[in-house]
This record gives structure tokens, sequence and C-alpha cells, in this order.
């Protein structure tokens, strides 16, 4: 008898659960970082990705530059979209990697083919300067899986934040540092529910 295919939801979840193991080893070292750098404050600054209006001063703000900001890809929110909201202009002129058809100024999202349709969208962080510009593509028109937080790794956690003075949102605060990140999960649900 002929094996039934396998479900095309259940290869989806595959390729998502590999991102998200994936991301979840990358934060691992970077709360690592965190540990060792603040121990001596007892909070650090950080964005609520739910209060962020996208406004672009996170880029130009920061006293260090480029910013301590960078875009996080939360993978299990993404939809692995063929035509990303958060990577592609408004009206491309085709859906490839022309940076004429890409919305990040810097080229910091890397996109890769996966199991067809789905495309897996990655941050380079390097290049990352915390414009947010992806972040409004994917929120207004995607999933929301494109936010932004003060990586650690980098921040000098100053006394004030010199972004947190300008934020027109109020969306950075200090929060404890032995949880330094807040995602969009289960420990920091937004209005909409957060995770699916
Ligand atoms: S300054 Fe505030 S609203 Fe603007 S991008 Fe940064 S966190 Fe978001
Ligand atoms: S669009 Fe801006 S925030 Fe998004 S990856 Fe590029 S530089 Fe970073
Ligand atoms: S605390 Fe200082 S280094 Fe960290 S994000 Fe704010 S301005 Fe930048």
């Amino acid at each position: 008898m002929k094996k039934p295919a396998e479900p095309e939801q259940s290869r989806r979840e595959f390729v998502r659960e590999g991102a998200r193991l994936a991301a979840i080893a990358g934060l691992g070292a970077l709360v690592g970082g965190v540990a060792t750098k603040a121990a001596a404050a007892n909070t650090v600054w950080q964005i609520d990705p739910f209060k962020c209006t996208w406004c672009g001063k996170c880029a130009t703000a920061c006293v260090l530059q480029p910013s301590a900001v960078k875009c996080v890809q939360m993978y299990p929110m993404c939809g692995y979209c063929k035509l990303c909201t958060g990577y592609f202009e408004p009206e491309p002129n085709k859906l490839n990697t022309a940076a004429e058809n890409q919305v990040c100024p810097t080229g910091a999202i890397k996109r890769k083919a996966m199991e067809d349709p789905y495309y897996e969208y990655t941050i380079d962080e390097p290049l990352c300067i915390g414009c947010a510009k992806c972040v409004k593509g994917c929120t207004l028109f995607g999933n929301g899986s494109f936010y932004l937080q003060i990586r650690h790794d980098r921040c000098v956690n100053c006394n004030q934040c010199s972004i947190a003075e300008v934020c027109p949102a109020q969306a950075i605060s200090r929060i404890p540092s032995d949880k330094p990140y807040l995602m969009k999960d289960r420990d920091h649900q937004g209005p909409q529910g957060g995770t699916p």
C-alpha cells in the first residue's frame, strides 16, 4: 500500500522548530554575556516590543554608534512568507535579493529559500543599525516576528539611556538583569496574545 504523503503542516512545523532552536541557542550566549558584564547592576534597559512605534530614533540616539539596539527575529512567529513585508520594499520590482527591492538600508536581512514556498529571514547583526524599518513592515502587514531589542553584549547600561529620553512611545524602561530581554513569548505576551 502506498504510504500517505507527509502533511504539509508537519513539514512546515519542522522547519520552524529547527529555526526556533537556533534562535534560542543564540540568545543563550547573549544572556551569558549580560550575566558577567552587568553583574553589578540589578537592572538593565530594554525595549517593550509591544510599545515601540518604530520611530527610528533607536538608530541615532544611542551613545554607541552603531546603536546597541538590533533587530530580533522571533522565528516561531514568522510566516516564512515568500512576500515578506519586513524584507521587501512596498512595491518591489521583483521578489529577489536585489538591493533596490529591500527595505533594510544596510542589507542586514538575509533571505534563504527553504522548502517551497517558504523563505527564512535572518538578521546579520553586525550590519543592523536598529532603524526599525523592517519591524514596521513586518508588524503592519506581517506576523510581527521582527522587533527591536537592546543587545546587552553591546549596551554599556548608561545611568540614563539616551534613547529612553527621546523615545516617543515610552517603550524603554529598566527590567531585571537576570531576564534582560523582553521576548514576544509566553513570558511577555502583548495585547494580541503574543506567540501563536
Ligand atoms: S525610540 Fe522608542 S518608539 Fe522609537 S524605535 Fe526606539 S523603542 Fe521604538
Ligand atoms: S531594516 Fe533596520 S532594524 Fe531592520 S535589520 Fe535592517 S538595519 Fe536592522
Ligand atoms: S543604555 Fe546607553 S548604550 Fe544602552 S541602549 Fe541606551 S544609550 Fe545605548
